[in-house]
């Protein structure tokens, strides 16, 4: 009875009034014959000329410095595959609605008719002065990784498949927290990775990153183990390839491993294979919508567990949402010409970070909860928690200044905080 509602309210939720879910709103008075000779001719000649004379106005008389394009061709949407462009744009209008309702970001979302590498690249490429930002999203592996490394190389604003990155960004805070919970090193977990997907290889590439070793860490695909002995693995799958010749299935793999990381599918990981672990074991069953083992069976296995999945109904939720607004907020803020490692690591320590300390009461409350608390089931923050603008934003813009990717440098941080919260 349920679903078909759901299903129903969401239909009418997006087709009631005006269609969609963003709209384009005017920023400055519209109210006299004045204000719009300013707004547009003769008045807006003004501004095109000192941008004709110096390119960098564009941020000074433009909404370019807080807009961002949130692009998709619609190859690889949410769980639902390769629906096309058309069928995107929900999404990638209610990105742009995250944008604006959690960091202020406007977004224009860019549905776009091209699947080739060069089609994808050379177009976005062409829309650079009309953005402060581009966030890529929902574009299948393999051509994601080669659109998003051509497009950071060709454009200077900064890049983001947040597919990739922002999963790795929000994980990699979760795992820190989950070690440090369970008084595990990140430089001695044994770790299983169940999918070699887009968002397995970042992710895993941030917890190397973070401090893991490669050669703790066994990747599996739906074709089994990645060893050495494959031939079928790219260059990015090879460098997960492990040494190890007595682990063949996953079920081999999980015996005595600390952490778990699931970005594969549902239901491939059986309470037997949760029982082989090492104690005080970390299970991150990302999988959506159904994750490799339920958070319930995983719970009632094991009470030694600490577990997070990408559902909401559940604690320790891996959000994107956690991330991608402020990222974005820290690098627009200083013009950063990349949103770069230092920037990513920098945002994962401050989502990590804000986890520690005392929850403000409005979160609490905004989640029906009593008494939220650095623990087994909260090791990441709560999106709506407002303290993320201020520590993950700021964090991203520092990081920007001091890897010398920011164009804009800010000094007074106080003060920074303090228009971020206004
Ligand atoms: P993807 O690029 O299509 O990768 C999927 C990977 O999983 C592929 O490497 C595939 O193997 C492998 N795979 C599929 N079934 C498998 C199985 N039974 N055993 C082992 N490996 C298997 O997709 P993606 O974007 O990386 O996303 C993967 C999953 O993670 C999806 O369910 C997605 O919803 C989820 N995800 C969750 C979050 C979140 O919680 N925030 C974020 C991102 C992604 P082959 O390479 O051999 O095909
Ligand atoms: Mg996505």
């Amino acid at each position: 009875m349920n679903k078909p509602n759901r299903k129903l309210d969401a239909l009418n939720y997006h087709s009631k009034g005006r269609p969609g879910k963003i709209q384009v709103v005017p920023t400055k008075p519209t109210n006299s014959q004045r204000d719009l000779t300013m707004a547009y001719s003769p008045g807006v000649a003004e501004p095109c000329l000192k941008i004709a004379e110096n390119v960098d106005d564009v941020y000074k008389y433009t909404a370019k410095g807080n807009l961002v394009a949130v692009i998709s061709n619609g190859t690889a949407v949410l769980g639902l595959g390769n629906i096309g462009p058309e069928a995107s744009k929900p999404v990638m209008e209610g990105k742009g609605l995250l944008f604006k309702i959690y960091a202020d970001i406007d977004v224009f979302d860019l549905e776009l008719n091209a699947k080739s590498v060069d089609e994808f690249v050379n177009i976005v490429k062409a829309l650079e002065p009309t953005f402060g930002g581009v966030n890529l999203e929902d574009i299948s592996a393999p051509t994601c990784f080669e659109i998003e490394r051509r497009l950071k190389a060709e454009m200077n604003i900064p890049v983001m498949h947040d597919d990739q990155h922002g999963t790795a960004i929000i994980s990699g805070a979760a795992l820190m927290n989950a070690c440090e919970l369970q008084d595990k090193k990140l430089s001695e977990i044994k770790m299983v990775v169940n999918g070699a997907g887009a968002a397995a290889v970042s992710c895993s590439k941030m917890y190397l990153s973070l401090g893991v070793k490669v050669e703790n860490l066994v990747m599996f695909d739906i074709n089994g183990v990645l060893d050495k002995n494959r031939t079928d693995l790219d260059d990015i799958r090879m460098q997960f390839a492990t040494n190890r010749t007595d682990v063949k299935t996953l079920s081999d793999a999980m015996k005595g491993a600390d952490v778990f990381i699931g970005l594969s599918a549902g239901n491939v990981v059986s309470p037997d294979m949760l029982r082989s672990m090492a104690p005080n074991p970390i299970v991150f069953a990302m999988a959506n919508p159904n994750p490799e083992i339920d958070y319930e069976t995983g719970s009632a296995t094991r009470d030694d567990l600490i577990m997070a999945t990408g559902r909401s109904d559940f604690p320790n939720q891996v959000n994107n949402v956690l991330g991608f607004p402020f990222i974005f907020r820290g690098a627009l803020d200083v013009r950063a010409t990349a949103i770069n490692e230092e920037m990513k690591i920098a945002a994962a320590y401050a989502i990590a970070e804000l986890t520690k300390k005392p929850v403000p009461e409005a979160v609490n409350t905004a989640y029906n909860a009593k008494n939220l608390k650095f623990g087994k089931d909260y090791i990441i923050p709560k999106p709506m928690d407002q303290r993320l603008l201020t520590e993950v934003s700021i964090a991203v813009a520092k990081a920007a200044v001091e890897s010398g990717v920011a164009r804009k440098v800010i000094t007074d941080w106080d003060a920074y905080a303090e228009e971020l919260q206004g």
